[in-house]
């Protein structure tokens, strides 16, 4: 807390009174805290890359170029350095855009067993195609469930995980996705056996730049926006996402969105 104080004065020079207005500077400083801290991850997260293309970039124009072994290969390391700080920017785009308000939901009415297989066929496809040692096995409710949400943006929040489970179980194993409902929530949970999260970080994989592993992280071609995206977006839709974690077992994460079921009555 923080006080400002003004004294009144009469003409004649005596105090008559005094103004005191109090502001609760806790929360300003801790915003002001948070302000600071993500500029200077922003920095050093686009300083890496920067000058490791700069090195590269460096070692070209000293001559590298002329070598036909060595300069498309400089070349290919500068652009994926590109494409990740490309990325990196898109997404803190999109927090920006979504912390001010600008990106309202687009909400629709989906049903949601049909969008979980869609996003679920297209990583059966990736792993399909990649030879993986990945297996992904559907437990939903029986009942089709019908929710308002935006459906790019839940796609989005269901990319990530998958994409992280995935990306996190260097041995492979068997992702389990489950949808059910609950009295007023439906729940949607996926679950890896990859590496897992020591218990000390589970609860901070939300924060942005946040990760378990840096050099990990970034030679996959994660910018640690994921999950805070991940967040905002459910938390735009009234609900909470978290993790549990238990580490070289495995992680679930889970999503819960408000949620009423139509009785059939309701069907007249
Ligand atoms: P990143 O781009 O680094 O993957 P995310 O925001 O998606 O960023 O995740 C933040 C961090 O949380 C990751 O760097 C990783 O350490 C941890 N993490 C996320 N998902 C998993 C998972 N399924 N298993 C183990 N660790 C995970």
């Amino acid at each position: 807390l923080k006080a400002d104080y003004a004294m009144i004065r009469r003409e004649s020079g005596f105090i008559s009174g005094l103004v005191c207005v109090l502001h609760d500077v806790t929360e300003q400083e801790k915003n002001e805290r948070e302000r600071r801290a993500f500029v200077s991850n922003v920095s050093h997260e686009l300083r890496t890359p920067l000058t490791s293309m700069r090195s590269y970039l460096e070692a070209l124009s000293d001559g590298a170029w002329e070598d036909p072994e060595i300069a498309p290969r400089f070349i290919s390391v500068s652009l994926v350095e590109t494409d990740r700080m490309i990325r990196m920017i898109n997404d803190l785009l999109n927090l920006s855009r979504m912390d001010a308000q600008k990106s309202p939901l687009q909400l629709e009415f989906v049903n949601l067993n049909e969008l979980l297989n869609f996003v679920l066929d297209r990583f059966d496809m990736v792993i399909a195609n990649e030879n993986k040692n990945y297996s992904i096995r559907r437990e939903f409710t029986l009942r089709t469930i019908w929710l308002e949400v935006d459906p790019d943006k839940i796609i989005q929040v269901l990319d990530n995980i998958m994409n992280n489970a995935l990306k996190y179980s260097p041995d492979g194993g068997e992702v389990t996705c489950t949808l059910l409902e609950t009295h007023n929530n439906v729940i949607i949970s996926i679950s890896d056996q990859g590496m897992g999260i020591p218990q000390k970080d589970v609860k901070r994989i939300f924060d942005r730049f946040f990760r378990v592993d840096k050099a990990r992280s970034r030679a996959m071609g994660g910018s640690g926006l994921g999950l805070a995206i991940s967040k905002e977006v459910i938390q735009d839709h009234g609900g909470t996402i978290w993790a549990e974690s238990k580490e070289g077992k495995g992680s679930t994460f889970y999503i819960s969105l408000p949620y009423e079921a139509f009785e059939e009555e309701d069907w007249g």
